[in-house]
């Protein structure tokens, strides 16, 4: 099952991925599966956590590394 893992903090504008930073945890949120669902909803005013986007690359980079390493 999946999980909507992606907050969006109404206040800020912001995006965050669930456990990916310290202020991925807002009180007055809007969950998503997708962040292309977040975006289809708020439009272009909404901007990524840039914690969150850095810990997505990093994970990101490591599937793709272990991939290519088997
Ligand atoms: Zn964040």
């Amino acid at each position: 099952m999946r999980e909507k893992i992606y907050y969006f903090n109404k206040g800020t504008k912001t995006l965050h991925i669930k456990g990916f930073c310290k202020n991925s945890d807002p009180y007055e949120r809007i969950e998503y599966y997708t962040e292309q669902d977040a975006v289809k909803d708020n439009g272009r005013f909404i901007h990524m956590c840039e914690e969150c986007e850095k810990e997505k690359e990093k994970i990101i980079y490591n599937e793709v590394k272990g991939r290519s390493e088997k």
